[in-house]
């Protein structure tokens, strides 16, 4: 479509205060700029954060608005980025506009049709290319759909070419490394891929959760009291062996603790989970396995990146936004990356795990052999 407005659901969440520090940021680009070159104006659609729509605890929502990106994207591009705060008539003036953060209403988590509507309203035709959330049913990425002209945008179309080509190659031993901090989503994960996978390498939160599931102590570390019950125990109980009767689910031996907080895998840990990915010939690898932002607590995320630079036989996906980020601690990682055709770098971390697992995503639903 040309001369039209577009609404471009992208992914922008961004932590606070690391605006500036992401490749995020970068990615979203090309598709603006491919856009604006073929005479459309674009409205930027994204979420960030996980604010509570109904709180009126202005605070949280000033430091989850997204309006300190308008000027960052507006000096990538070369030109004006318009912040819109709420509803109304896309100003003549300008061709880049930045929505305010979809999440701040209710609708939007809901995938409500009214929501979804009003944005509709918005432009005269939808591109999805926001792959880290086409596992949301939410209004932006699927009820949307309904009342616009919809397709998908050139990452998404990467992201699945990718990814399927991953997934017809499964090779064994395959080992799944799960870290990172969103925990419910994350051992869900690990009954879709029980029958395949070799392993599963634990660390972050989902390490935690499975140790107090355990029973063992772990003070006031990171831990999904939701999952001790329904998942964590039972997958525990159940999967504690493999087909060699070897363990197949693998918790840390060692962790690094500090003000009572279990805050990264220890180096007994990373030895033995870099043996493992030593000889697997599939890895898919999503969430750091300690708070590596912090200094001293890096080391495990690290130890990981290094065995996984290392492996140049199998083939291997590593997805989510702090992951992914967590590559700037290795020098020269860029070059390192850049030579390794073997490793492919997914934007998305829970979206991705549920894709290769096997997952219907419906926000890739829509799209169905338009892909
Ligand atoms: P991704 O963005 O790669 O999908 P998540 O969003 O699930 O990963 O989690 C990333 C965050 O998890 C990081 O900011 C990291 O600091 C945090 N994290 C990992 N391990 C721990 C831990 N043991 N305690 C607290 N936070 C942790
Ligand atoms: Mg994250």
């Amino acid at each position: 479509m040309e001369g039209k407005i577009c609404l471009l659901r992208v992914d922008l969440n961004i932590e606070p205060g690391q605006e500036k520090n992401t490749n995020r940021l970068d990615a979203i680009i090309p598709t603006i700029q491919w856009l604006l070159k073929k005479g459309n104006k674009v409205v930027l659609l994204s979420h960030r954060g996980r604010p509570n729509p109904v709180s009126k605890i202005k605070n949280q929502k000033s430091k989850l608005t997204l309006k300190p990106f308008a000027p960052l994207i507006a000096n990538k591009i070369g030109a004006p980025v318009i912040f819109i705060k709420n509803f109304g008539k896309i100003p003549e003036q300008g061709k880049v506009f930045l929505f305010e953060n979809l999440r701040f209403w209710p609708g939007e988590k809901k995938n409500d049709p009214a929501f979804a509507k009003k944005l509709a309203g918005l432009g005269d035709f939808y591109i999805n290319d926001a792959f880290a959330v086409c596992h949301r049913k939410n209004a932006s990425i699927v009820a949307i759909t309904k009342y616009l002209p919809s397709f998908a945008g050139p990452l998404l179309k990467k992201e699945i070419k990718n990814l399927n080509q991953m997934m017809k190659n499964y090779r064994h031993p395959m080992s799944i490394i799960i870290g990172g901090a969103k925990i419910s989503d994350k051992i869900g994960i690990i009954k879709y891929f029980w029958r395949r996978a070799d392993y599963f390498l634990l660390g972050g939160g989902p390490a935690n959760t499975f140790f107090a599931a355990r029973g063992l102590p772990v003070g006031d570390s990171l831990v999904d009291r939701s999952m001790l019950g329904s998942s964590a125990s039972p997958i525990l109980s159940r999967f504690n062996a493999g087909r060699s009767g070897f363990p197949k689910l693998i918790l840390p031996v060692d962790v690094k603790i500090s003000d009572r907080k279990i805050l990264d895998i220890g180096e007994q840990t990373v030895k033995q989970y870099a043996g493992i990915i030593k000889k697997s010939r599939t890895i898919i690898w999503n969430g750091p396995m300690g708070l590596y932002e912090r200094r001293g607590f890096e080391k495990g995320t690290i130890g990981i990146w290094k065995a996984i630079l290392a492996n140049r036989k199998a083939q291997i996906v590593v997805g989510g936004g702090e992951t992914i980020a967590s590559l700037k601690q290795i020098p020269n990682y860029k070059f390192q990356i850049k030579r390794r055709k073997n490793i492919f770098l997914s934007t998305g971390g829970g979206a991705m795990l549920e894709y290769l697992s096997g997952k219907k995503l419906p926000g890739i639903e829509i799209f169905k052999g338009s892909i």
